[in-house]
């Protein structure tokens, strides 16, 4: 066993030795941006509720946007090392992770898989080296877990749109370039791409969040907004666009999360190991010791879980239910890791000096976005029972 100076067993089942020589690099090159980039700067960026836009082409030339894409300036990577990036960066803060999901797989796959080839070389490249920031618009005040019922509208004039509504909770809203806006048409959901500075376009930026503070949520109008044919992704009616963009985002969110459990298992760990009261290590009490072992056994299931999904995904066998169950899975073990992590710091635990609390806030979020935890849940009961429980 490690002496007490060395650092925690955080992989004590070798599971990375797991992940080939390519996956191995992107590890080590996403933990050293972080470590350089983003941890001298992300408490205080969390606290003034702001993060750079200029992180965005950071993040481009490293081959993060969009990577798991092919062409179009795209790294082409495959699932395991999309998820080992989200898990590096996300044990940074899951409003870096997000960043990153939300331009690569909420706003570049729908372009990539389903926008026509104008729409792809307008947007894809730029999209890929930070330069242009997309967001993703399908929730709404009034339709969260159930967009199928959503009213923003689009109706048809002449050969243009006509767009008129409003999405809400909508990340990177604020900053970016292009909205990918999910719209009802008398012809069933559209994904329609609205630039900045459309006419009758605005957003506004969500405040007093406090959870994934380092990261802009915002609110999208639409007033009229007047768009030619050409801003219908073509390849794609129904709810099973968003629906498709969504599985690709959880799938990075449940490696994501395993990083987030990892950063406040090893905080929780070294505190551990130095802090003391009644005159010995807090680590060398049972209690705090059975905390720890738990929470590394649960985080090691979870990153199991990740990298057989990662494999599945690769094999192109993954389904929708495997994903949710993933979702549903991770998220619950990373909030449980980091609270149980924030019992552990005492005091220290609430405060920015230490990641656990900003995590811990975070998962909150990361626990209701992309679907939350209750309609992972109804998803899979439906996948066991066969009865839709949703109604
Ligand atoms: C920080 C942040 C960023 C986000 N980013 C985006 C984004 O980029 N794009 C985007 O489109 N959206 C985004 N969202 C929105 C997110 O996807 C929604 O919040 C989520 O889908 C839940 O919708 P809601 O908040 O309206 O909750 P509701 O749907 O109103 O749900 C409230 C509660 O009721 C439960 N519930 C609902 N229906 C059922 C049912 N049938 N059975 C049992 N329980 C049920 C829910 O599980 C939840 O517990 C973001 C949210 C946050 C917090």
């Amino acid at each position: 066993m490690p002496r007490t100076t060395d650092p925690a067993p955080t992989d004590l089942l070798r599971i990375d030795d797991e992940l080939t020589d390519d996956e191995r690099l992107v590890r080590d090159t996403v933990r050293k941006f972080t470590a350089d980039q983003i941890m001298p700067h992300i408490a205080d960026w969390f606290e003034a509720g702001t993060v750079p836009r200029e992180l965005f082409p950071e993040l481009g030339q490293l081959g993060l946007l969009g990577m798991h894409l092919s062409g179009y300036g795209s790294a082409g990577m495959g699932a395991v090392s999309y998820g080992v990036a989200c898990r590096e960066l996300e044990a940074a803060d899951s409003g870096l992770r997000s960043m990153v999901s939300v331009q690569g797989s909420l706003a570049m796959f729908p372009i990539w898989k389903y926008g026509s080839d104008e729409q792809k070389d307008e947007w894809l490249p730029r999209m890929a080296a930070g330069q242009a920031i997309g967001c993703f618009g399908l929730t709404e005040p009034d339709h969260g877990s159930d967009p199928g019922s959503m009213s923003t509208y689009a109706k048809r004039n002449g050969s243009d749109w006509i767009l008129s509504g409003s999405k809400m909770w909508i990340t990177n809203g604020g900053i970016a370039d292009i909205a990918v806006v999910w719209a009802s048409t008398d012809d069933g959901i559209r994904g329609l791409l609205v630039p900045r500075g459309a006419r009758g376009f605005g957003t506004r930026n969500i405040h007093k969040k406090l959870s994934l503070r380092a990261s802009v949520t915002s609110e999208l109008h639409f007033d009229d907004v007047r768009l030619p044919a050409s801003a219908v992704l073509p390849g794609v009616r129904g709810l099973k666009g968003p629906l498709s963009c969504l599985s690709e985002a959880r799938y990075g969110i449940l490696w994501g999360v395993t990083g987030a459990a990892r950063a406040c298992f090893e905080s929780a760990a070294d505190y551990a190991r130095t802090r003391e009261q009644f005159g010995r290590k807090i680590g060398g009490f049972q209690l705090t010791q059975r905390k720890l072992a738990w929470m590394l056994a649960d985080m090691q299931r979870a990153q199991l879980l990740a990298l057989h999904l990662g494999r599945l995904k690769e094999a192109g066998t993954i389904t929708p239910e495997q994903v949710s169950l993933g979702k549903m899975s991770n998220v619950r073990t990373a909030i449980d890791i980091a609270r149980e992590a924030r019992t552990i710091l005492g005091a220290n635990g609430v405060t920015l000096e230490y990641p656990v609390i900003r995590h811990a806030n975070n998962l909150e979020s990361v626990l209701t976005y992309e679907g939350t935890e209750e309609i992972h849940i109804l998803a899979l009961g439906q996948a066991i029972t066969g009865i839709s429980a949703y109604r």
